[in-house]
């Protein structure tokens, strides 16, 4: 403990503060200077009690002037009063410090608050499905982005300057929006790529639709099934669903030659998909676009059923 800590009570158990005739003011300030020095005050409610009234500044001034005095006459008492000269500096510095103009001390409230004004901040976000990531990935896999521009706006779009004050109010603010609205991705590509690199979303993701198309279905349904708060489910299918077959199904078409259009259930990604666990919803949809571009509502219909079945999706009374 320095001598500054303890200052106050040290002096009081000798009586000094009656001894050096100190007023009631200066004793109310060293006694919240020991205060702040342990941790019970902050700097800036230090300050203010100084400058709450000119008579607080007077009497620490004062302080000074008598502290000098004693030491001048008793030598003995040095000690004491450079230890109280030495707080009545820290207690003018404090009140001498600008207020602190950063700002709404907003990472100070409780978390239920923040997530509080999170939610209406968020108020302004009409939609229930945000595209992910539109055109911010370059592959060439078939997809179609984004399939229904009018109604998805990309969450970049919506306003996030939120998520742009500090690290902390980011990483809370798209944990609620990852955990709150439908993401939408346009292939599995930008799906596998975003869960790679974006550990909130990983940890917060609930509710996405996808395109299921692209040659990383499968490491992108791997990682999907990681996701410990994911609830809702919709695959999105289109013929290019089966541009890219599972290993298996490649091999046996070396050998057997068949013409046979692929199919769903042997579409790279397939056993991945049916890993997932956890959902208390899941469907499947056909991908908005031309109807040359959709597979048949039997193989929708065939496929959803599957996902039920082998997700152990609760099915809805
Ligand atoms: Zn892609």
């Amino acid at each position: 403990m320095s001598s500054s800590r303890a200052t106050f009570y040290a002096h009081q158990t000798l009586n000094l503060h009656a001894r050096y005739g100190l007023s009631d003011n200066a004793k109310k300030l060293l006694r919240a200077h020991d205060n702040w020095k342990m941790g019970g005050l902050e700097r800036d409610q230090l300050g203010r009690l100084v400058r709450m009234s000119p008579d607080m500044r007077k009497s620490i001034t004062d302080t000074i002037t008598k502290c000098a005095e004693i030491m001048r006459k008793k030598p003995a008492e040095v000690k004491n009063c450079i230890d109280i000269i030495q707080a009545c500096t820290e207690i003018l510095d404090a009140a001498d410090k600008p207020p602190d103009l950063e700002g709404f001390p907003f990472l100070k409230l409780p978390a239920e608050l923040r997530q509080n004004i999170y939610r209406w901040y968020a108020t302004k976000i009409v939609a229930t499905t945000l595209v992910a990531y539109s055109n911010e990935v370059g592959c060439d896999c078939g997809k179609w982005t984004p399939p229904n521009p009018s109604t998805l706006p990309a969450i970049h779009r919506v306003d996030m300057a939120l998520a742009r004050t500090c690290s902390q109010i980011k990483s809370e603010y798209l944990e609620f929006i990852y955990h709150k609205y439908t993401l939408y991705f346009a292939c599995s590509c930008e799906l596998n790529k975003r869960l790679k690199g974006n550990s909130t979303l990983r940890a917060s993701l609930r509710s996405i639709k996808v395109h299921w198309t692209g040659p990383v279905s499968d490491k992108a349904f791997s990682r999907l099934a990681k996701c410990k708060e994911l609830r809702h489910l919709d695959i999105a299918i289109s013929k290019s669903t089966t541009n890219f077959e599972t290993p298996r199904e490649k091999e046996m078409r070396r050998y057997f030659h068949s013409m046979k259009p692929a199919r769903l259930a042997d579409a790279l990604g397939i056993e991945e998909l049916l890993s997932i666990r956890g959902l208390t919803s899941v469907c499947v949809s056909h991908v908005n676009g031309r109807q040359s571009t959709k597979r048949t509502d039997e193989e929708r219909a065939n496929l959803q059923g599957l996902l039920i079945f082998k997700l152990r999706v609760p099915e809805l009374d």
